[in-house]
């Protein structure tokens, strides 16, 4: 059976040409970056040379790029690195109630260890009011943490006004634009973004690799001890065919933006006007405009989201009924019960994510499948 994939805010395929670039680096060019010798100095220079790819493309300098090992492992060293460098400065922390569990379990746990935190929840949209950024900043705010897009419900904050705010309060501000990388042009200067967060899979590179960019004024302490790779700011021998893939990827990604959207978007378009006529009683979550071009998040009044998922999945398709890491869970999903879903609705939910190889037909089979369980599952 063909399988139908329209799950690309849980992972996505690698792109061949990524594999490509990255093929040598695995059983050729295979130095350990830290030796003396030509092998491995060989790969420091090209974990160096993309390190600068990166930067370019983020606007900020190559020493600000640190590689980590998942877009998880960059949000705990941008917000454990500085809540525990800032604490003489203050322990308050701003973020947000529908951040993905990598900053929401890494706040839980600084709590924990003595600092406070306030979760913003968003207007019914899915988009945080600037002015409760602005209301909610007192002494000893040290951090905002916002992310940029979200991966339930694909609404994107605004970066840049939190960004002002940040700076004119003289607060440190992280977004976590893990979700937001290929489908959002991001200036890190223009934006003003002190710290932010990347994770190679979710933009057709390999899993296993994420990217933390801080700001060169941060303080920040490790959190990961160990040998003195990446400035000494983030120990473990470097994963120098994961790095190349990353900086390919993101290289392939920046150059396609305004082409992939495009069509991505009209695609979407397409899917939610066709599910509007075809099925009754939905509901779409999420802002409408200000949201990622391949996300529709939609509940189905009656209808059991996992079950859903489950019988889309017998006919080939891969769709998801939350986010990827609560799917296991039979909790329903708090971006929807932050945006005021009801317990029941946010469990008949469905999160659908296009990509750059889905095609109309990919679509039409998709409503088609779609339309028939919901109908067997009412009568
Ligand atoms: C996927 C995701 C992460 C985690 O990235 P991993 O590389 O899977 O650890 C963090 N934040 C957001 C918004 C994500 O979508």
């Amino acid at each position: 059976m063909k399988i139908r994939y329209f799950d690309h805010s849980a992972t996505t395929p690698v792109d061949r040409r990524v594999l490509e670039k990255m093929l040598p680096y695995f059983s050729e060019n295979f130095g350990n970056p830290s030796a003396i010798y030509s092998l491995g100095k060989l790969n420091k220079e090209i974990i160096n040379i993309n390190r600068t790819k990166i930067a370019r493309m983020l606007n900020c300098k190559a020493n600000e790029i640190y590689f980590t090992s998942c877009g998880s492992e960059s949000d705990n060293l941008i917000i454990k690195g500085i809540a525990y460098a800032n604490r003489s400065r203050g322990r308050h922390i701003i973020t947000t109630s529908i951040e993905h569990p990598a900053v929401l379990n890494t706040c839980k746990t600084l709590e924990k260890n003595g600092f406070i935190v306030t979760y913003l929840r968003p207007r019914e949209n899915g988009i945080i009011d600037i002015n409760d950024v602005i209301r909610n900043i007192r002494r000893g705010t040290i951090l905002i943490s916002v992310m940029f897009a979200n991966n339930e419900i694909g609404t994107i904050q605004p970066i840049e006004e939190i960004g002002k705010i940040a700076k004119k309060y003289h607060i440190y501000f992280h977004t976590d634009a893990v979700q937001a990388i290929g489908n959002v042009r991001i200036d890190v200067k223009k934006m003003n973004i002190d710290a932010l967060s990347m994770s190679s899979h979710k933009f057709y590179g390999p899993k296993g690799v994420g990217v933390a960019y801080i700001n060169e004024d941060v303080q920040f302490s490790r959190i990961q001890d160990g040998g003195h790779q990446e400035n000494d700011k983030r120990a473990g021998t470097e994963n120098v065919p994961g790095i190349v893939g990353t900086a390919t990827a993101l290289e392939i990604a920046t150059n396609d933006i305004e082409q992939n959207n495009y069509y991505i978007k009209r695609l979407r378009d397409y899917f939610i006007s066709q599910v509007k006529t075809k099925i009754p009683n939905i509901r779409i979550n999420g802002d409408m405009i200000k949201r990622l071009p391949g996300n529709a998040n939609i509940s189905f009044y009656g209808i059991d989201g996992k079950g859903l998922v489950e019988e889309l999945d017998k006919v080939g398709i891969c769709v998801s009924s939350g986010s990827a890491c609560s799917a296991g869970l039979i909790n329903p999903s708090h971006v929807l019960l932050s945006i005021g879903v009801p317990n029941n609705l946010a469990r008949s939910s469905l999160r659908v994510t296009l990509g750059k190889g889905n095609t109309i037909e990919d679509i039409d089979y998709l409503v088609e499948n779609l339309e028939k369980i919901v109908q067997k599952k009412k009568s």
